[in-house]
């Protein structure tokens, strides 16, 4: 099996210099639409937003679905302050520390854009002394500098900020000649991307999955209810490609594809885990299985809504998740692997 690693980085690459934190996924789900339509694949967009592009196969009595999600974390002004910054509220879940010293995009309702920094409101280790070093990192402390001649709210308002712009974080895109990849958001664009390398495959080669098959890219999962609605009524089979996490007691790696058998929403599916197992045996395909104590997933998502499927979860590890991410390109490429002999044996 020869995965066109180059296409699967490019699209990477791209998808994360597009800014999609969730409610904000349009310009994203815009570009994988005429992606899957380059292939020849139809799509439809779900009134949520979300996309669902749909290969028949050679059984179309039931049906896979593979689902990834494009919306990342982000935040949102939530207060114009006095003093010319901008306070601002999370969209996701994330530790403050993570984002100090980011470089963020402001964009108004009218999609105007102002670039600013993330610091805490004791930046200055020369004006603040010791409280640079201790102060808490939290909302509370934590402001955005805006790149403008701004002093106070009224010049802020001048400009076009409103509470509830978006911000977008730097997504900070470096891969490296030993193949690792830095980026904020690999999680999930790894997964689209993956999912990408899948259709691409599939259609390059004119081989037709076994069952029809839908991929399903979500873009409210960092909210909670990514894949809440709109699965495709013949579904039986869920397979969420998703970060798997690698760190302390965990056996995940940045190379390997993980299958989760436990997340905090409870065990996976056992039939497809083992199914996933043995196809990654037989095709030797690297592969860990892990839990993940502190994670949820589109698969979750799906079961609470009420729809009766099975659910896996599979994917890249991806190292220091929701802080500066890295992942390497060979747990891509076994994401893409394990995806696409799941779909074909
Ligand atoms: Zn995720």
């Amino acid at each position: 099996m020869k995965i066109n690693m180059n296409y699967v980085l490019d699209m990477l690459e791209e998808l994360l210099n597009i800014p999609s934190p969730s409610g904000n996924t349009l310009k994203a789900i815009d570009f994988l639409e005429d992606e899957f339509k380059s292939m020849g694949i139809s799509t439809y967009k779900t009134n949520k937003g979300a996309l669902i592009a749909t290969l028949e196969g050679e059984n179309t009595d039931k049906e896979i679905t593979l689902s990834a999600h494009i919306d990342t974390l982000g935040g949102m002004v939530k207060e114009i302050k006095s003093n010319g910054r901008l306070k601002m509220t999370q969209i996701g879940g994330y530790v403050w520390s993570t984002i100090e010293g980011e470089y963020v995009v402001i964009e108004t309702l009218d999609e105007k854009t102002y670039t600013g920094t993330v610091l805490t409101t004791a930046a200055s280790s020369h004006v603040h002394g010791e409280k640079t070093r201790t102060i808490e990192r939290n909302q509370e402390n934590m402001e955005i500098r805006l790149d403008e001649k701004v002093n106070n709210a009224e010049d802020i308002e001048k400009l076009g900020i409103n509470v509830g712009d978006y911000v977008f974080f730097d997504p900070r895109v470096t891969i490296t000649d030993s193949g690792f990849i830095k980026s904020r958001h690999l999680d999930d664009k790894a997964g689209v991307a993956s999912v990408l390398g899948i259709a691409k495959y599939l259609v390059d080669n004119n081989i037709k999955p076994k069952y029809t098959t839908n991929f399903f890219i979500s873009n409210y999962e960092e909210v909670g209810h990514g894949a809440s609605a709109a699965i495709p009524e013949k579904t039986s089979e869920f397979l969420v490609i998703d970060m798997a996490a690698p760190g302390e007691g965990q056996t995940s790696d940045e190379f390997s594809v993980t299958i989760c058998a436990k997340d905090s929403s409870g065990p996976h599916d056992l039939e497809m885990k083992k199914k996933l197992v043995n196809l990654a045996k037989e095709n030797n395909i690297n592969y860990k299985i892990d839990i993940y104590p502190s994670y949820s997933s589109d698969g979750a998502a799906a079961l609470r809504a009420g729809n009766d499927i099975k659910v896996g979860i599979i994917g890249p590890g991806v190292d220091a998740s929701h802080s500066y991410e890295r992942t390497h390109k060979d747990a891509i490429e076994n994401t893409v692997k394990l995806g696409i002999v799941y779909l074909t044996k």
